[in-house]
């Protein structure tokens, strides 16, 4: 005896579709990567904001074509606390796309060891590589000199034009220092800034620290309760510790055979020149 099935045809397997016989709208289509039919309606979702590429990815809510996420950082490594900011700061914001930026020379760290930019870029891709709304830029790694975020943020602008609405997102204890950046007044005109913090952050800090008229510039941001940073990241592998659930699992693989983070003096990897 067939059971019909009572979920809508379309999210039934193709082959559960032959055995129930039954008939696919014509706009339908069957996405042989995942055997999974799309629905037409999720699919002209996803065509209408110009993402068909993002058909894999479980829709959620509308998209803004005309707003995108800068997540700027150092990574070294990219965690998941990274991830789940990128990924739920899209989904509020209804962004089009976050583009990750790993720095090549951070500004504020000259003086500190940071892994090789090439590392820190191919932690994030791989990272990334399962989300379509995610993508790693290498501008600020291709661009010489200090990573300054108003060159990155002009260089997006010019790329995207006018009309797109720029979201700059970065830890809260980056921005707290943004007084000391190049051209900060610059930075909150092109872009709104969204500053990510742990739970517990005291939010009266950026008032203090920046005061309250570029403060209210700032849009806080918490972050899921993940008490997860590179800086323990680093720690553990350094303690020969495991870093397992802490970031994606080809990351921590990677960072084991680059060998990065063993010690102070090496943690640039075996890539070094
Ligand atoms: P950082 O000092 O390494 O990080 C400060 C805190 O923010 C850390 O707790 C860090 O956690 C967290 N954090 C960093 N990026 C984050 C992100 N995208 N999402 C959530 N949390 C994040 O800061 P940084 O990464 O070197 O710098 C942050 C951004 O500011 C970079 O794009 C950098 O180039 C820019 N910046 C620009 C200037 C300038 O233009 N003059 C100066 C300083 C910084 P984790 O350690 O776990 O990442």
């Amino acid at each position: 005896m067939i059971v019909k099935p009572t979920l809508p045809p379309y999210w039934y397997p193709a082959r559960s579709q032959a055995i129930y016989g039954y008939l696919l709208s014509s706009t339908d289509i069957y996405n042989s990567q995942s055997s999974l039919l799309i629905p037409a309606k999720s699919l002209r979702r996803h065509a209408v904001c110009g993402k068909i590429g993002a058909m894999g990815a479980t829709p959620t809510v509308p998209i803004r074509t005309d707003a995108i996420g800068l997540m700027g950082g150092t990574f070294d490594p990219i965690h998941f606390g990274h991830l789940l900011v990128a990924e739920q700061a899209r989904e509020r914001y209804q962004l089009g796309e976050v583009i990750f930026v790993p720095n090549d020379i951070p500004p504020h760290k000259k003086d500190y060891e940071v892994s090789l930019a090439e590392h820190r870029y191919a932690m994030a891709v791989i990272a990334t590589a399962d989300n379509p709304y995610f993508r790693v830029s290498r501008e600020e790694i291709d661009r010489s000199g200090p990573s300054y975020s108003i060159d990155t943020i002009r260089a997006f602008r010019q790329q995207m034009g006018p009309q797109v609405q720029l979201y700059f997102i970065t830890g809260a204890d980056a921005i707290l220092e943004i007084l000391t950046w190049r051209q900060p007044q610059d930075i909150v005109a092109e872009c709104q800034l969204i500053a990510a913090h742990r739970p517990g952050f005291d939010l009266q800090r950026m008032t203090a620290v920046l005061g309250a008229e570029l403060a209210k510039q700032v849009e806080m941001f918490t972050m899921p309760a993940l008490d997860i940073s590179s800086t323990v990241i680093r720690q553990r592998v350094r303690q020969g510790q495991s870093i397992r659930y802490l970031t994606v699992p080809n990351v921590v693989n990677y960072i084991h055979k680059a060998g990065l983070y063993q010690n102070h003096r090496s943690n640039r990897g075996k890539c070094e020149g």
